[in-house]
Parts: structure tokens; sequence; C-alpha cells
């Protein structure tokens, strides 16, 4: 077997004799960037007995037993079922509504994926809803490809109306992960909600270049950063499905 250590520190010491040292995160901490979680929070999800184990887990394929927040018995799962959905078997039975759409485009919440938000994304959401009412209730849009193991991407907010997905990149964020496959993992993401029908306006701030006619290149956040997106968002639906979305001005 092939030892690797991953720029996270994960995976075999870079010391040891033969390991192939990459230069990307582990398939795990990828996933936690994606889903826009912590280690620390996913440590916090497992079973006291598993949780030196997941605190170095580089697999998302790998099986803990955890702790359901709601308080139900302890389960076995994946971690790509922890990160990606409910996962605690007797939650499951109680999301389980008969009549959720699962058509690609479709716009909803996954209730298992509790997203942290950055201050800076709360403030990017803050400055839009300044501007145009956004949605609070909803997280993940279906695709009609896997991404990460799953048919649904995460994007940071979503305006199913415009079905337009807005992303935040900033090379801080993603410690130096918004390189090589991470950069990879965006286009393709872009590429999945493309298909179904969805624009990905993405701000890259702090030296990041743009990668495309939806990139918003700024410095830092600003409330002209938001005006740009409302632009951009103008040109790529129309001034009357924007217009539709407005906020009057506050007085
Ligand atoms: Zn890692
Ligand atoms: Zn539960």
């Amino acid at each position: 077997m092939t030892l690797v250590s991953f720029a996270c520190g994960h995976g075999a010491a870079p010391t040891e004799p033969g390991s192939i040292a990459l230069r990307r995160s582990c398939p795990l901490c990828m996933l936690l960037h994606e889903t826009h979680r912590t280690r620390g929070e996913l440590v916090s999800r497992a079973a006291p007995p598993a949780r030196a184990s997941v605190a170095v887990e580089t697999r998302l394929g790998a099986e803990f037993a955890w702790q359901c927040a709601r308080g139900h018995d302890r389960y076995q799962a994946s971690v790509m079922d922890v990160l990606t959905g409910p996962s605690c078997p007797k939650c499951i039975r109680n999301a389980e509504a008969p009549t959720v759409a699962r058509d690609g485009g479709v716009a909803s919440m996954n209730a298992g994926l509790r997203t942290r938000t950055s201050l800076t994304e709360q403030r990017l959401r803050a400055l839009l809803e300044e501007r145009i009412r956004v949605p609070r209730g909803v997280n993940t849009v279906r695709v009609n490809r896997m991404f990460y193991g799953k048919q649904e991407v995460w994007p940071d907010i979503l305006v199913p109306a415009l079905r337009i997905a807005i992303e935040y990149d900033d090379p801080g964020r993603s410690r130096r992960a918004h390189l090589g496959l991470k950069e990879a993992s965006d286009r393709e993401k872009d590429d999945a909600l493309a298909e179904v029908g969805w624009e990905v306006i993405r701000v890259r701030a702090a030296g990041l270049e743009s990668i495309g006619p939806n990139s918003i290149v700024c410095a830092s956040l600003t409330p002209q950063v938001a005006d740009r997106i409302v632009a951009r968002m103008a040109e790529l639906r129309g001034d009357d499905a924007v217009d539709a979305l407005r906020v009057p001005p506050a007085t």
C-alpha cells in the first residue's frame, strides 16, 4: 500500500520512507470545505470513542459511529453520508416527505446540511438582501451528475427565482485550496449547475483572477461588489426578472 501525505497535514507523515506527498488537501478536508464545515464540527458529531480517528481520517467512505444531535440512538455511517445529508436513520425517516421534487435544477433544503457561514458570506448575503430578495430556506440544487458522490451541489447563496447561485472565493477562506484541484472542483460545480439551467456568479476576492464572464473580481467585499452582482444578474436574466425581486430602498 502506498502511503500518501496531504497538504492539509493528514495522511502519512511526509518524512515517512516511501511516502508520496500530494500538494492538495485530503478528500475529507476537501468535502469539509465544499460543505462549509470544520473538522472540529465533524469530530464533535462522532461518538466519543471514534473521535480520535475522525480527527485524522482522510477517506470519505470510512465508517464510524456517530451520535445524533437530536438525541436519537448512535448509528453507523460513512463520513460522506454524515457530511452530505441527514445520516441518522431516525432523522431520515422523519424527514422523508412524499412529494419532494428531485428534478434537475430544483433548489431545496437539505436539512442535514447545516452549513457554517463565514462572516464574509454573511456580509455578502446582507449586502444582497439590501438590493433583492434572497430566500434563506434553500441550500442545495439538484444536478444531473454526481458531485462528491451526491446528485446535488451546495452553493453559498441561491436565488432560485433567477436560477443563479453566488459563490464567494478568496485564498484565505479556502486555505490555499483554491489552487489546483479546488479550482477544478469549482469548475465542475459550475458545469453541473449550467447543465440544469443555473448560472454561477463568483466573487473572486483578494487576488484571485477571473475564471469567466460571471467572475466579479475585487480586492474585498464592498457594496459596489453587490451592485455588480445584481447588474450581472440583470445581464443574464433580464431587467424584468431582477426588478421583480428588488427590495424598496430603506427610507
Ligand atoms: Zn485533510
Ligand atoms: Zn436523529
